[in-house]
């Protein structure tokens, strides 16, 4: 099959009864950038900004982030990259900026913690519409959204800083493009406000790696509750579901950018429900457009109705392997 796969993972993403799907990649190095757009897919979904933060011993300088940002929008210029604002906290410290919390998942983490330091926030946003002068692909992202308010405080600093750079370079020539705002959809609560939150944005992402861990309330990372973690729990794909019927009644753009996307029978799961933008690690990406080219949106609507009634992951599973063996 690995053969089939790579021969073939030039062609157009469409399911045999021509349901078009667009594949995009999740990334976090510049490195990855450097691959270049013919390993993009449909662009970058999801740019993790935390990580290269992570890779050094201070805080980078808005300079330094404008290097890194140019990189990553010139690599692809005719593509979206989605940017996401710093998520730190959590599971993902920065040495140089510690945080002691009993419930680190619950505490200071995401925009919670950059809203609450606008310095940072402002630096980066900065650095990121300085980076994207010239271009027009620059879209923003906000991770871990709770609430309305927080939308509208995130936009209110990303206008400041737009304002403040066209100023800045007004007599250069220069353009300065306005970029697309978009948040995670990561924290349940969210799922009660859809209608409101699309008014404020262009595009929503779901994080399905959190918004496992938040719906379940089993921490991602423990070993002891491993077993209870589960993007398969039909409880999550109900909230999956949801989404994407809600997300298009409001006509916002959606993609998934969990890890559920990448995988063969989370990506037939998320077509038959609507979704038709899935954002996945580069690896996945010729073995989903493989699958997505050899199944039918039909079955896969008739495999989510089997999934959503399971009463566990492990018989969505059953399901789900059943079917996939059956495409080799
Ligand atoms: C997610 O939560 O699903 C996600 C894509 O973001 P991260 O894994 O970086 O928290
Ligand atoms: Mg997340």
């Amino acid at each position: 099959i690995s053969e089939r796969i790579n021969a073939e993972s030039d062609q157009p993403c469409q399911s045999q009864d021509g349901c078009r799907m667009s594949l995009f990649i999740n990334a976090g190095l510049s490195a990855e950038a450097e691959l270049g757009s013919a390993n993009m897919g449909a662009g970058i979904g999801l740019f993790r900004t935390e990580i290269p933060f992570m890779m050094r011993e201070r805080f980078p300088s808005e300079k330094e982030q404008v290097e890194l940002y140019r990189q990553i929008l010139s690599a692809a210029p005719d593509l979206p990259i989605t940017m996401r604002t710093l998520d730190v906290g959590g599971d993902k410290p920065l040495p140089y900026f510690p945080i002691n919390e009993e419930n680190p998942f619950l505490g200071w983490r995401g925009v919670r913690l950059t809203l609450d330091h606008p310095e940072i926030f402002l630096v980066q946003i900065r650095a990121m519409l300085r980076a994207s002068i010239g271009f027009d692909n620059l879209q923003i992202m906000l991770p871990m959204i709770s609430s309305v308010g927080e939308v509208e405080e995130a936009r209110r600093l990303i206008d400041q800083a737009f304002f403040e750079i066209r100023d800045e370079i007004k007599d250069s020539g220069e353009r300065l493009n306005k970029p697309r705002i978009g948040i995670m959809l990561e924290v349940p609560s969210v799922l009660y406000q859809l209608p409101q939150l699309a008014k404020q944005v262009d595009f929503f992402s779901v994080g399905s790696n959190d918004l496992t861990q938040y719906l379940l309330a089993v921490d991602r990372n423990n070993t002891r509750v491993a077993g209870l973690y589960n993007s398969y729990h039909p409880a999550v794909l109900g909230a999956l579901y949801d989404i994407v019927k809600q997300a298009n009644v409001s006509q916002v753009p959606v993609t998934v950018c969990g890890e559920i996307a990448g995988e063969p029978g989370g990506a037939i799961l998320l077509m038959g429900m609507g979704y038709r933008r899935l954002s996945m690690n580069a690896f996945n990406l010729r073995k989903v457009n493989w699958l997505i080219r050899n199944v039918n949106l039909s079955e896969s609507k008739h495999l989510l109705s089997r999934a959503l009634t399971s009463s566990s992951h492990q018989e969505v599973f059953l399901h789900l392997n059943q079917y996939l063996e059956s495409k080799g």
